[in-house]
């Protein structure tokens, strides 16, 4: 049995995996893919300290870091289930989809989450080539440009009214008849002279030329007319789904299924623990990541200590 085991490899569990090996304890990781979104990024510019890399850069930096301590790497191994220990202290069990089992004294869930697509032509075939899913990511690589964000939300206005201030105009779509974002919000955003708010609107294709999105295609729901809208980025906010469907009935999560963790990454089974995307912490990156998981595995730490086995 491991003291620690972390479920998810990507920046949070390998942080946590990093900070947990740190202190001498034996230290296990389990990721249906090492990495996590990050593997799926282009430029990463906003992880302090490193101005520019590329994703799978990233990726293989964390591996090689993680590989510089005594950590236990199971790769392409998904968790299917996770059994509580039955009292404080003692070994939680995770089932993995390949039969197997692994046990622990204390686990950390990372499991991250995913950008809810779109499922329109052109959104895979352009993603990261002008389709977008994160405006403090990518946002200012849209300077000056013409983009449209999807999504009538709390985050898809508050990205629009974020990248207002970086691109030259947004329009933003809407499927419903009208915005489901806070007054406060929608209220700002109408403000902006840069913005068009469209409403019953449904994204039907983003259409690209020279391997570059220049364009989306969309029905009016009231009308049924077709609309295109020239424009260089498109920026999907219909949802972040956290990777937590395995867990449901056996700890907290909120109503949006994120486990729900206090400031020590607690969840609501002792000595279990979560970061990341996953959880509720609010504001999905990488360097907030990397610090959640360092955090959760500090006090996988310190619940070893004061629970340990005589
Ligand atoms: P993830 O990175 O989602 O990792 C989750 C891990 O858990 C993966 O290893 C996954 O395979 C594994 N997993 C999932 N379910 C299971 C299971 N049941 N069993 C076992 N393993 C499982 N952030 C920035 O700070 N800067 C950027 O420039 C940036 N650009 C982005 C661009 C894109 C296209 C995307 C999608 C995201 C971007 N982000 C960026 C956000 C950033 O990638 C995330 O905030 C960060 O990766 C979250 O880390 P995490 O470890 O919590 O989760």
């Amino acid at each position: 049995a491991f003291e620690v085991l972390v479920i998810g490899g990507g920046p949070a569990g390998s942080a946590a995996a990093i900070y947990a090996a740190r202190k001498g304890i034996s230290t296990g990781i389990a990721a249906e893919r090492f990495g996590g979104q990050v593997a799926d990024t282009m430029g990463i510019e906003n992880l302090i300290s490193v101005p520019y890399t590329e994703g799978p850069k990233l990726v293989a930096a964390m591996e090689q870091h993680v590989n510089e301590y005594e950590v236990d790497i199971m790769n392409m191994q998904r968790a299917e289930k996770l059994i509580p220990a039955a009292q404080t202290g003692g070994l939680h069990e995770v089932k993995l989809a390949n039969g197997g089992s692994l046990k622990a004294r204390t686990v950390i869930l990372s499991t991250g989450a995913r950008w809810r697509q779109m499922g329109v032509p052109g959104e895979e075939e352009y993603r990261n080539k002008g389709v977008a899913y994160c405006p403090h990511c990518d946002g200012p690589l849209f300077k000056g440009k013409r983009v449209a964000v999807i999504g009538g939300g709390n985050s898809g206005v508050e990205a629009a009214i974020d990248l207002a201030g970086i691109v030259g105009h947004v329009t933003l779509i809407e499927f419903g008849e009208q915005m489901r974002a806070d007054d406060v919000l929608q209220k700002k955003l109408r403000s902006l002279n840069n913005v068009k708010i469209i409403t019953s609107g449904q994204t039907t294709e983003v259409v690209g030329k020279d391997g570059k999105v220049s364009g989306l295609n969309y029905t009016d729901r009231t009308t049924g007319e077709a609309h295109h809208v020239e424009l260089e980025g498109v920026f999907v906010q219909i949802g972040l789904v956290p990777n937590t469907e395995w867990l449901k009935g056996d700890i907290e999560l909120s109503q949006h299924g994120e486990i729900i963790v206090n400031d020590r990454n607690e969840t609501s089974i002792p000595g279990v623990f979560a970061a990341g995307d996953a959880t509720t912490v609010p504001y999905k990156q990488i360097v907030i990541s990397m610090g959640e998981g360092s955090k959760a595995a500090l006090s996988a730490f310190d619940f070893l200590i004061r629970n340990s086995a005589e």
